[in-house]
């Protein structure tokens, strides 16, 4: 049974809005960074421009691959020459990051132009549950460059330990202001939860600043609504429409 936590799927509906993919670009790198997590450093297209926060549709450049491209967060810095994307590997269902779990150094995908409607908009606290963290990768590492990281703090969800993503280099960034909850295996130190009322009013306190919001569909509706409920307005909550 798939993990309500786990998995983001966007409806097709939501994709036909989207920029097809038309950029062909080479893999120049590949590594699992978890047992189903794995990083792709890629050529940028020419001229190619993101904001840190906005995806992109991706595909693999293979003619049976054409018409199934999936949404993925650019996760490199904008001022690096390659693309850097962390995907969730899909083993289950014979689907596009099923393939790309199986595509190498040399393989090319084409990457549509991006979009996006998380942007960062001042401090605050950042939620993400489980795969949802990549945007914010983008965020943090480009406030960290710009020493502006001040005042942000980054609550993680997932269902265990294995599964946070990219752990040691959040942690060296944001130090005690990188949080995690897991909602599946109890480890010391950590709390066997998921993000509830109680944990918003003890850890948010003022409920006056940002609140970027991304994961599966349920993870942002549950949280919305409850940071509403105690006082954020929805100018405060960024989230992926
Ligand atoms: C704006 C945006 C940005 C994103 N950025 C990233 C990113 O940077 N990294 C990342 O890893 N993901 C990201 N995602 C999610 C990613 O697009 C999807 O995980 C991916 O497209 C799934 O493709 P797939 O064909 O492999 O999987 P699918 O076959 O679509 O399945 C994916 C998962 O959903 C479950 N599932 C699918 N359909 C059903 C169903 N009908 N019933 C029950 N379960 C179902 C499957 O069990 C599986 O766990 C993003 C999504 C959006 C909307």
């Amino acid at each position: 049974m798939d993990d309500p936590i786990s998995s983001r799927v966007p409806s097709a509906l939501h994709m036909e809005n989207r920029p097809p993919p038309v950029h062909p670009v080479k893999i120049l790198d590949t590594a699992f960074i978890t047992h189903n997590v794995k990083r792709f450093k890629v050529e940028k297209p020419k001229g190619y421009k993101f904001s840190p926060g906005q995806a992109a549709r991706i595909t693999l450049n293979r003619p049976e691959w054409l018409d199934r491209s999936g949404p993925f967060s650019f996760t490199s810095l904008t001022s690096s020459r390659t693309l850097e994307l962390i995907i969730k590997i899909y083993d289950d269902r014979k689907g596009l990051t099923h393939e790309l779990g199986l595509a190498h150094k040399g393989d090319e995908l084409l990457i549509g132009e991006p979009f996006g409607a998380i942007q960062y908009q001042g401090p605050g606290y950042f939620f993400a549950g489980g795969s949802g963290i990549t945007p914010f990768i983008a965020i943090l590492r480009e406030l960290h460059k710009e020493n502006k990281l001040a005042g942000n703090t980054l609550v993680c969800s997932n269902q265990t330990a294995a599964d946070v993503i990219l752990g040691e280099e959040l942690s060296g960034m944001l130090g005690k202001k990188f949080l995690n909850i897991f909602t599946r295996q109890h480890v010391i130190g950590f709390s066997e939860r998921r993000i509830d009322r109680n944990i918003l009013v003890t850890l948010v306190q003022n409920f006056d600043q940002h609140f970027y919001i991304c994961g599966p569909h349920s993870f942002v509706q549950n949280l919305s609504t409850l940071l509403t409920e105690l006082g954020a307005t929805a100018d405060s909550i960024v989230i992926e429409h």
